[in-house]
């Protein structure tokens, strides 16, 4: 019998992230992975360590797991990863957050392990604008695993970018207008100081979700609210006449700590009980005990008693960047 994971402020912890790898092979301007040839550090998450965390998650209540990274689609047991999450531990809901360059040709493996959704994060909707947001990606190989998943009935497709002043805000309307014909979700996150940035160069490429909506709906008429699970980060909303939906998640400026339901495995094998807050719990140890699990579990339940009502979104300097908090 699974006892739920509850933080002293009364939240269920019911979403696991874990992040997979800290290599990516993309270099967009907010994050801060290792480069694609890069080994994966000492240290890293292996299948086995996913294994027991998995069976302490299941004991603890989780419901649905999301791996991330990094690029996850860079880690080759990844599809293990997913069937033990699916098939072994029985999780209802298992995702991934993906860049999805190399989704097409990797996505039966993954399907056929077990794997339940993914969301795309793509920065821009013009070729040459997602290259200079992506430090060099190619966009074709993002359409290609997109229209895999989507044949693969992987519906409805989300799609996140990050806006980012003088980067890729001018592409929040072509995002938007990949609602126009398609039934996907495309979603605009605000850009979090998870990057060590100067704080006023932060301030200047800071771009509200008020802002992202108001330029979207100049453009493509207003957009109405679409009925939304209150506990999701994201608020939707449907241009007139269009297929789509488009959400706005903005953990700066309307913060939704309140409804936080996740907690973060990272890539060195770290508990992170807030994204946006430098306290860790290393599972290492109790990962390289003798008896496992009931130090797996000690380790969550410790954690969780030590997440924070609200998590520090104004930039200050912060031990350790994206690269491997996972986002
Ligand atoms: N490589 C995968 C991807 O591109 O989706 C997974 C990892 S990436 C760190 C996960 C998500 O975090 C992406 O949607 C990315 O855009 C977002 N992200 C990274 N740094 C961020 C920041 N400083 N502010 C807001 N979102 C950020």
């Amino acid at each position: 019998m699974s006892k739920p994971l509850v933080d002293q402020h009364g939240r269920v912890v019911r979403d696991l992230r874990i992040s997979v790898t800290p290599r990516c092979n993309y270099a967009c301007f907010y994050c801060d992975p290792l480069g694609d040839g890069a080994p994966d550090p000492i240290g890293t998450i292996s299948v086995e360590d996913v294994d027991v965390i998995l069976t302490a998650a299941v004991e603890l209540g989780i419901e649905s797991v999301r791996f991330t990274g990094g690029e996850p689609l860079l880690r080759k047991e990844l599809p293990e990863m997913v069937h033990l999450a699916k098939r072994v531990h029985g999780i209802e809901d298992v995702a991934l957050t993906t860049n999805a360059s190399l989704l097409a040709r990797r996505l039966d493996d993954l399907i056929e392990a077990g794997l339940d959704r993914i969301n795309v994060s793509l920065d821009a909707a013009d070729a040459e604008a997602f290259r200079e947001a992506t430090g060099g990606g190619t966009i074709q190989q993002v359409w290609d695993g997109i229209h895999a998943a989507e044949a693969a009935g992987m519906t409805p497709i989300k799609i996140n970018a990050v806006v980012v002043r003088n980067i890729n805000d001018e592409q929040l309307v072509p995002l938007a207008e990949l609602t126009r014909d398609r039934d996907w979700h495309v979603r605009f996150i605000e850009y979090m100081h998870l990057n060590n940035a100067d704080p006023d160069a932060y301030e200047k490429h800071f771009v509200s979700g008020k802002e992202s909506r108001a330029r979207i709906e100049a453009a493509v008429g207003a957009l109405t609210p679409v009925e939304t699970d209150p506990s999701a980060p994201a608020r939707l909303f449907r241009a007139e006449g269009f297929a789509g939906a488009l959400g706005f998640i903005d953990p700066v400026s309307n913060p939704f700590c309140g409804a936080c339901s996740r907690m973060r495995v990272t890539s060195d094998a770290k508990l992170r009980p807030c994204l946006l807050t430098d306290r860790e719990y290393s599972m290492r140890e109790a990962l390289n005990a003798e008896d496992p699990l009931p130090a797996v579990i000690d380790a969550f339940l410790v954690a969780a008693h030590r997440k924070v009502a609200s998590g520090i979104t104004t930039p200050v300097e912060r031990d350790r960047t994206m690269v491997a908090i996972g986002g």
